[in-house]
């Protein structure tokens, strides 16, 4: 199992219900029909979360691989596992079914959960038909209206997927030097798509009958970037499909998600690849992919959160079956031996584990709500200043949680190995293949380095008081002044208002960097800041959810199981605010001393001789070595 329901529970119930943003809490309050709702919803894709969850292993194993014939092999049983559940698990994570507000704000808080759960369950499963409902909205808001009659009804039903085609070997973080050509054609809207894209998520399978490409190339070389709508079948006017010349040149030999093909293309070398110009407008592709990626960069997050959670319960259930060596401090050989969950070194990586993956859901849920009060602005009748607020918070915790998650995702999947010892470095290990597959998450839509920049540079304009500044300010400040009135958490809140002071110097001082054009310190800083921003975001959730937790330890009539939950809430509060925290006061103090900590190198002072980054044959020896003389 991948996810813990009471924690669900939780999240849903009482954190949300305590401290959503201010519109939501009402709404939610006023639903008690829409949380039995939830409760079923969590009910029936938590089975499905374990049907999904049954092949995670087996197809790492089998993983993919290009046919002689051009096709793309895929895991045997993830094929089985479509044609039982089809595309049903993507598009009813889509499907608005609820039939009222209160029930579509509740529906958009499960749905978060609910992918959590699949995805940790099995993302390389998931991530076929993943990137379809992403491509829906751009395709129904910026395609035209023949673009939509001919694309959207295959898209909706399932029947086709899409696929995302940007990156080149010469073009992967920065976009700009995409050589992909969409020349016109004759035929009117038809332009042909020459060029190569590589590590192409689920860019070739048989899963669907067809698949979308949305290729980001140029009319003419030196022209804006467009997005070209490429199926891999061409509709032809009697509405057989037939080739459209996009091939497979490769599939990628990966570290993770190996049940998940990765496909280096090619557009236009077998013949005429047709590509149509989305909404028929030339050089506004990132522009109209725009949205398309923010909600990508969501979903890694949550693919983060899913697989870092399902490696701290294999971890916790690996620590309580595991019993090795006495208590420490117990000299007496006749002593008993131990389960290692009991050890405190094992506790404190349990707690790590523990704390940063609750942080995480509940920064995604306060994501979530801003999403929620945007969608439902009209339906909630929110007011045009809470309305500004979620939209500059909303564009705030994007790049936050993209690179936040998954960085701390990595580091406990390191630390559920870790609590395995040995076991926790075999293949047959269940955490071995966790941080195998967690790692592409910090790489793939824009690195973390390229969220951190965003961060700094498009949201809080290197801290010149922007927008998204000032609407995170009010807002922390907003809480800190609420946390105050809970005494038995005073230390905890004094810590958390400290941090903030921290932060607040600190982009202060990027500000000073900025002014003076000090972009190595801005560069070799940016990381470090985004890091200091989710700490102390963490730290704000898990003192909320402490909040939550001691008003219920309050109730005297509580059942024991119940007691050590909200125990172990206050805990992960107690063990983040005074273990992790700190860290961000040592960030703040290398940034906030950029004359002596900032250190750059010519290429040379590294010293090293390179070496090879890729897989080379051992050497053929022609002759043994000469060991005599
Ligand atoms: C499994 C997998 C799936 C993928 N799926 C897709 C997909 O479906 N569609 C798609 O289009 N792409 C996909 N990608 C590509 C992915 O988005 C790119 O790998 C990513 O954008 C990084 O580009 P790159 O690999 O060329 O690294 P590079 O851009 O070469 O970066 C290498 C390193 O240099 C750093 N760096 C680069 N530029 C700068 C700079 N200006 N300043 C400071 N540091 C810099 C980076 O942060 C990184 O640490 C996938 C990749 C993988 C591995």
């Amino acid at each position: 199992m991948s996810y813990d329901i009471r924690e669900f529970h939780f999240i849903l119930n009482e954190y949300l219900l305590l401290f959503a943003p201010a519109p939501l809490r009402v709404a939610l309050a006023a639903a008690p029909e829409a949380r039995a709702l939830a409760d079923a919803w969590l009910r029936r894709a938590g089975a499905v979360a374990d049907d999904v969850g049954a092949s995670y292993q087996e197809a790492d194993v089998e993983g993919c691989a290009l046919e002689p014939d051009g096709r793309v092999r895929i895991p045997a049983a993830f094929r089985e596992l479509w044609q039982r559940l089809g595309g049903t698990i993507q598009r009813d994570l889509q499907a608005d079914a609820a039939v009222s507000a209160q029930q579509d704000l509740m529906l958009l808080h499960v749905r978060q959960l609910v992918t959590e759960m699949l995805l940790g369950a099995n993302p390389s499963f998931m991530a076929y038909g993943g990137f379809t409902h992403m491509a829906i909205p751009v395709l129904a808001s910026q395609g035209t209206r023949a673009q939509q009659e001919l694309l959207l009804p295959p898209l909706r039903d399932g029947r086709w997927d899409a696929c995302f085609c940007a990156t080149e070997a010469e073009a992967g973080s920065d976009l700009g030097d995409v050589t992909t050509l969409g020349q016109p054609t004759p035929q009117a809207g038809v332009h042909a798509i020459t060029g190569e894209k590589i590590y192409i998520t689920c860019g070739q399978h048989d899963l669907t009958e067809n698949t979308v490409h949305f290729v980001l190339g140029r009319t003419a070389p030196g022209a804006s970037l467009s997005c070209f709508l490429t199926p891999r079948l061409w509709p032809g006017v009697d509405g057989r499909l037939i080739d459209n010349h996009v091939r497979c040149i490769k599939v990628d030999d990966k570290m993770g998600l190996r049940g998940c093909a990765n496909t280096h293309l090619s557009f236009g070398r077998a013949g005429l690849t047709r590509g149509l110009l989305l909404g028929d407008r030339a050089g506004i592709g990132l522009v109209q992919v725009a949205p398309l990626m923010t909600q990508a960069r969501i979903s890694t997050a949550q693919f983060g959160l899913g697989i870092a959670t399902r490696a701290y319960l294999a971890a916790l259930g690996f620590a309580r079956r595991r019993r090795q060596g006495r208590r420490l401090g117990e000299f007496s050989a006749a002593a008993p031996r131990i389960a290692i969950v009991g050890h405190a070194d094992v506790q404190r990586m349990l707690l790590e584990m523990k704390a940063v993956t609750e942080a995480c859901r509940m920064m995604m849920a306060t994501l979530n709500g801003h999403l929620a009060i945007i969608r439902l602005e009209s339906a909630l009748a929110v007011d045009a200043a809470t309305l500004a607020r979620a939209r500059a918070l909303a564009k705030f915790f994007v790049p936050l949680l993209k690179a936040y998650v998954s960085d701390q995702a990595w580091r406990v999947c390191e630390l559920a190995i870790q609590v395995h010892g040995g076991t926790g470095f075999l293949r047959d290990s269940v955490v071995e293949q966790c941080a195998r597959d967690v790692k592409v998450l910090s790489l793939w839509e824009g690195t973390n380095y390229i969220q951190a920049l965003d961060l700094l540079k498009e949201k809080l304009r290197f801290g010149r008081n922007s927008q998204v500044w000032r609407a995170f300010r009010e807002d922390f400040e907003t809480f800190l002044r609420a946390a105050a009135d809970h005494p038995p958490l005073a230390a905890e809140c004094a810590a958390v208002r400290e941090a903030y002071v921290a932060l607040v110097a600190v982009v202060e001082g990027i500000g000073r960097l900025f002014a003076e054009r000090e972009w190595d310190a801005i560069g070799q800083f940016a990381t470090r800041l985004l890091a200091c921003f989710g700490d102390l975001y963490a730290a704000r959730v898990l003192l909320e959810a402490a909040i939550v937790a001691l008003v219920r330890l309050a109730a005297p009539d509580l059942d024991p199981s119940a007691r050590a939950f909200y125990c172990g809430k206050v805990k992960s509060c107690r063990f983040f605010v005074f273990n992790q925290l700190p860290e961000l006061r040592a960030r703040a103090a290398v940034i906030g001393n950029a004359a002596t900590s900032l250190v750059t190198m010519a290429d040379e002072e590294f010293g090293f001789t390179p070496v090879s980054t890729h897989r080379t044959r051992p050497a053929r020896v022609a002759a043994p070595l000469a060991v005599h003389a």
